[in-house]
């Protein structure tokens, strides 16, 4: 599962984070995280306690938030969710010509630390 190597990865920026603003200790994390990010929150939210374990994370909780995956059909201009839709147009059938308009974040929102 790629999701853990995003952890790990997403774990070192917040390390980083934590020695610019001199935090010792991080509550909470909040992520935004697109549908059409191509991670799965759920795999997220179970694989982070693995990815913390034994680490400064370990005691840290991991909040999701998920942004809805909107595209923009450029044949007949609807806007519908392409992560319901698999990426194809409900109107007029166009899987091709679409334009995101949100739903690829992969970002760390928000750290709540001390
Ligand atoms: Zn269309």
């Amino acid at each position: 599962m790629h999701e853990v190597g995003i952890i790990t990865s997403m774990l070192h920026t917040v390390a980083d984070i934590m020695e610019q603003e001199q935090l010792t200790v991080v509550e909470k994390i909040v992520l935004e995280v697109g549908e059409l990010s191509g991670v799965v929150p759920h795999y997220m939210e179970e694989c982070f306690p693995a990815a913390a374990y034994k680490t400064r994370f370990a005691d840290t909780k991991l909040e999701i938030e998920v942004v809805p995956g909107i595209v923009k059909c450029n044949r007949c201009g609807l806007e519908f969710n392409g992560f319901q839709y698999d990426l194809r147009c409900p109107d007029c059938g166009n899987g091709k010509e679409l334009t995101p308009l949100s739903g690829r974040e992969l970002t760390i929102r928000e750290i709540i630390g001390c």
